[in-house]
């Protein structure tokens, strides 16, 4: 069951959902006007999302924000039904999109050109059962970079950001409630055949979030994180990069190292990751 819950005075969010892949959708409520940060997985999602909005008594959104292309992050641009802000190469993405066909025979002719995941596919059957009503619709206005947004009284700062999950995401930055939405930045490639990081992407991931000052970090399949626990979480990866560096890649060698730097077994996350990192050694 999904919650709508605040973060913070000014920023609601709906939690997500694993199973179909749903991610959290938030809404940044100014004196003017209000933004919806990513527009859901599908008419559904967006409804219910607009539905939580209207009992909490914040009206409806005027903008809606999108944090990178990928399906479940678009699918309810259409029942949002206001403009839709995405980088160009956002854009661009979504345009390949115009003219899928979203059945179960086009979805495994895609994953056989290496276009489609099995991983989307199956949550994109999961969300929309065997009826698949699906839209795509373009964003309405785009940007390359920055951009900032004032909503009256809280304003909302886009900025592109280098990542090896979707290049051309946005990270949503609101500095008057010190919080730094991710969007799916900090997610590995999974559009590889082994999902991946890159030490060269994720260290300038890093670097440009460790411009913004924020009290809480919203990953969109995570939660809204604390500052304590996402800065080791930072921590982790740092070091990870480090040992990925020393040992080129060479997966037993960074386990070996990352084990004496920190004097203890690897996480189940930690050693995930580590692998990840090994896998983008080679790309
Ligand atoms: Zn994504």
């Amino acid at each position: 069951m999904q919650q709508f819950k605040q973060l913070t005075d000014r920023i609601w969010y709906q939690t997500p959902v694993s199973e179909t892949d749903r991610p959290i959708v938030a809404v940044i409520t100014g004196d003017d006007r209000s933004l919806v940060i990513d527009a859901g997985n599908s008419s559904q999602h967006a409804t219910l999302f607009l539905e939580e909005m209207k009992n909490q008594g914040l009206g409806r959104p005027d903008l809606v924000a999108l944090t990178h292309w990928h399906w479940d992050h678009i699918f309810g641009i259409k029942q949002m039904a206001v403009p839709t802000i995405a980088t160009h190469r956002t854009v661009e993405e979504i345009q390949k999109m115009l003219d899928y066909e979203w059945t179960d025979e086009a979805l495994e002719e895609r994953i056989r050109q290496g276009i489609e995941i099995p991983f989307c596919a199956d949550a994109i059957k999961l969300e929309f059962g065997k009826d698949r009503e699906i839209e795509v619709i373009l964003p309405t206005i785009r940007f390359t970079g920055e951009l900032a947004i004032d909503l009256g009284g809280v304003t909302c700062l886009l900025r592109q950001v280098e990542n090896d999950h979707s290049p051309g995401s946005a990270l949503v930055y609101i500095p008057e409630e010190r919080v730094l939405f991710l969007g799916d930045a900090m997610y590995a490639d999974i559009f590889s055949d082994k999902w991946n990081y890159t030490v060269n992407q994720t260290t300038r991931l890093l670097d440009t979030i460790a411009e913004y000052e924020a009290d809480y970090y919203v990953w969109s399949h995570g939660e809204a994180m604390a500052k304590d626990a996402f800065e080791q979480e930072v921590h982790v990866l740092r070091q990870i990069i480090e040992v990925t560096k020393q040992a080129e890649g060479h997966v037993s060698e960074m386990r070996r190292l990352y084990r004496d730097l920190v004097g203890r077994d690897l996480t189940t996350d930690e050693e995930e990751t580590l692998v990840f990192f090994a896998n983008g050694a080679k790309k």
